[in-house]
């Protein structure tokens, strides 16, 4: 039979690499399994300016690989690979690839969270061809055009002000007519000429010919439509968690999050949840890096003794 690890963790964003940091300063036969990027939604950010230890801020395509490194050097193994479902076999859970199974005695999901579409025509066969989700990646291809922003918490401000780099105008269309944005973050965007708001606003639909031209956007309390010519759009409305290849493996939360208790435990043994996979994370860098953190604890402690939920945290 194929080699059984100790710790699998499944997800190479900030709370899978810190997980992998601890297992391998322990000498745990460690593997993270990552089916992108080293970095996970790190790769979105542009400036991260609120992660201690960086006073000049660092961007996110800085951090992500930074993170990899730390964990390769202490002895983590880091594969390419999608997981698609987990399945229990007694003790072992046993995670399906492309490549075929891999065992292990305990296992972090530290799989993140996907945007959560508009869910309006024109989204998906505009991919690429005007719409984004990051605008670190394709704000330039912008310069001097109009784009939207559609959303209203930290990360649609934090990425409207990005690409007000580039484009001659920024549009937030937000449904709402207050932010969820930090009150910095608020300032900045009204301090901002190249910055306009659409309140109340929902998108209907993304048109155009080749490429994006136009959103069909409706006033919420009005009913009233019209149209905004745009180059890009850059939706986020939110994240959806990325659980579904667990398929009932472990209980999750009414918005599909992971429930655990305080040490990452979910109800399934040797079954751990980290970052914002997990309901009630923080949904933030250096939230993430701490669940990944406690996970790994709670999984060498689980290992060594045995124990799940009996016994306390004082016995980590
Ligand atoms: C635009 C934007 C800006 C942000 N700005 C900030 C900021 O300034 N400061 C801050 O603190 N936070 C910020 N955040 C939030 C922060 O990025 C997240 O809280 C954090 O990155 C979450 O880390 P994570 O490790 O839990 O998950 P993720 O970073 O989402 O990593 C999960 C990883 O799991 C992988 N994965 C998923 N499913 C599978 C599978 N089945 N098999 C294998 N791999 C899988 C994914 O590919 C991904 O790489 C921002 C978020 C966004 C979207």
């Amino acid at each position: 039979m194929a080699e059984i690890y100790d710790i699998v963790i499944i997800g190479g964003g900030a709370a899978g690499f810190t997980a992998g940091i601890y297992a391998a300063r322990d000498r745990c036969q460690a593997l993270l399994l990552e089916r992108v990027a080293a970095g996970g939604q790190v790769l979105n950010c542009e400036h991260i300016e609120n992660y201690p230890g960086f006073p000049d801020g660092v961007a996110g395509y800085t951090l992500g690989p930074l993170l990899q490194q730390q964990a390769v050097q202490l002895g983590l193994g880091v594969r390419l690979a999608d997981v698609e479902a987990v399945r229990l076999e007694e003790d072992l859970k046993v995670l399906q690839t492309g490549d075929g199974d891999i065992r292990t005695r305990a296992l972090i999901i530290a799989t993140g969270s996907s945007f959560t579409p508009l869910g309006v025509p024109g989204e998906e066969a505009f991919l690429g061809r005007g719409v984004s989700h990051c605008a670190a990646c394709d704000g330039a291809m912008f310069m001097a055009q109009p784009v939207a922003v559609i959303g209203g918490g930290d990360a649609a401000l934090d990425e409207a002000l990005y690409l007000t780099q580039y484009a001659s105008q920024v549009t937030i269309v937000h449904r709402r007519d207050t932010l969820r944005a930090c009150r910095l973050l608020q300032e900045r965007a009204q301090a901002n000429q190249k910055l306009t708001f659409r309140w109340n606003t929902v998108v209907r639909a993304i048109a155009g010919e080749d490429v994006v031209q136009r959103l069909h956007v409706e006033e919420v309390r009005t009913g009233a439509q019209s149209t905004l010519d745009v180059a890009g759009v850059f939706p986020y409305l939110g994240l959806t968690p990325n659980t579904l290849f667990l398929n009932g493996l472990v209980p999750l939360n009414a918005r599909g999050q992971i429930l655990t208790d305080l040490w990452m435990r979910t109800a399934v043994p040797g079954v751990l949840a980290a970052g914002d996979v997990r309901g009630d994370s923080a949904r933030q860098l250096i939230a993430a890096a701490g669940d990944g953190a406690t996970a790994a604890l709670a999984a060498i402690r689980y290992l060594r003794t045995g124990q799940w939920r009996d016994g306390d945290a004082e016995a980590l």
